[in-house]
């Protein structure tokens, strides 16, 4: 048999993790790395985290699961406490983030449903999303590399340039449900869309009662400097998909609502055998610990300026490979003049931990617990390997 033993649909690399140690991977062989891509924005305390581990061991002691035919008190604990730091008024406990979003693309037509308006099923979603790899996730984007050779793919998906407000409101009709985004586009190349755009959703949105769904399954959990990112935006979502950050590496997710947003998810509308169980919770609620308070966002946004301005100052030296910082918070991305995958593979010969992401940006997300040493480790790392590098000739 040729086939490997893990499906082989990803192009893996050579680095071989057994063990982490903060802002550090360790190989097989002992190599080290600098994590700077923390798991896909997923190991926001890092590796190890004493709080995030003694909570999952005791947990793990109690009780891990029993199902989701009992009461919960550690997902009422959990859900209360995301209401409270949220616009939420209800949540639903996944265990991924794709399934965050299936959630939410369900919640928003239910709601439509409910009103006796079931023809309002069409969702407007934007150029270079991603959602997730589950069958409505992937018709919720235009990307062949995420679609091909799986039609049919769903109805109900209209799909429009992102940041381009005039394109979303021409594409509203009877049909309309609402719009499904994410606030700042991770996958498509750390790409924050425009205050005037959310803004302008927003609007249309109380004009002709659609809803506003966020996926903030990447750009949420404290990674731009505050709890959610639409907080900076000044708009309020009806519905929002979060996961990666939330479990600190423990796979979950959820899908957040408003009270009228969730109208049509009564008994029986939806469900998930793991959704919520205690361990979950007990991770959930170890990175809340940590996270949800106003000095970690502020250490959050001022690490994020340090390793901004240090890259800033970089570029400059290197103006052959890199173009430009942008994102929020500890969600940076570095626009490249090359092709970002290559580098990004160069650095990990190096040492060094990014993503690569599409607009041929290096996305830099490192755990939102790095301290300056580790920033300078990481420019230091990135300035040098940038000295060396030499751009492979065109394939
Ligand atoms: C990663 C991601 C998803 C999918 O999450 P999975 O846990 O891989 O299912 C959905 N939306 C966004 C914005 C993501 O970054």
């Amino acid at each position: 048999m040729a086939i490997t033993p893990l499906m082989p649909v990803y192009p893996r690399s050579p680095v071989r993790p057994v063990r982490g140690e903060g802002a550090y991977l360790i190989g097989e062989n002992g190599e080290r790395y600098l994590d700077f891509a923390s798991g896909i924005a997923v190991n926001l305390l890092g590796h190890g985290h004493p709080h995030l581990t003694k909570a999952i061991q005791e947990q793990a002691a109690t009780l891990i699961h029993v199902s989701n035919l009992y009461g919960s008190p550690q997902g009422e604990a959990l859900a209360q406490r995301l209401i409270d730091l949220t616009f939420a008024d209800t949540v639903f406990f996944t265990n991924s983030g794709a399934e965050a979003v299936e959630c939410a693309i369900k919640t928003a037509r239910r709601y439509h449903h409910a009103k006796g308006n079931a023809h309002k099923h069409t969702l407007i979603t934007f150029t270079n999303a991603f959602h997730g790899r589950t069958m409505a996730t992937i018709s919720a984007t235009d990307q062949p590399k995420l679609r091909d050779g799986f039609a049919p793919l769903l109805e109900g998906f209209t799909v429009v340039e992102f940041d381009n407000l005039d394109a979303a409101l021409a594409a509203v009709d009877d049909n309309t449900a609402g719009f499904l985004l994410e606030p700042v586009q991770g996958e498509g190349g750390i790409k924050p869309a425009s205050q005037s755009f959310i803004k302008g959703l927003r609007q249309v949105c109380d004009e002709k009662d659609l809803m506003l769904v966020f996926d903030e399954v990447q750009c949420g959990v404290a990674r731009t400097g505050t709890l959610y990112a639409y907080e900076q935006y000044g708009v309020e979502p009806d519905i929002m998909a979060t996961a990666k950050g939330i479990g600190g590496g423990f796979p979950m997710g959820a899908c957040l609502a408003t009270e009228k947003a969730a109208a049509g998810m009564v008994i029986g509308t939806h469900g998930s055998t793991y959704g919520g169980n205690p361990l979950a919770m007990a991770a959930g609620q170890a990175v809340l610990d940590v996270v949800a308070n106003d000095e970690f966002m502020a250490s959050v946004r001022a690490t994020g300026e340090r390793l901004r301005s240090a890259l800033e100052q970089m570029i400059p030296n290197h103006d052959q490979l890199f173009e430009s910082v942008r994102g929020m918070g500890l969600m940076l991305g570095i626009k490249m003049k090359t092709d970002s995958r290559a580098f990004v593979t160069y650095l990990r010969e190096r040492g060094i931990l990014t993503v690569a992401a599409g607009d041929n940006v290096m996305r830099v997300l490192p755990p939102l617990v790095i301290e300056e040493s580790h920033i300078r480790e990481f420019v230091d790392g990135l300035s040098a390997a940038a000295a060396d590098y030499e751009v492979p000739a065109a394939a």
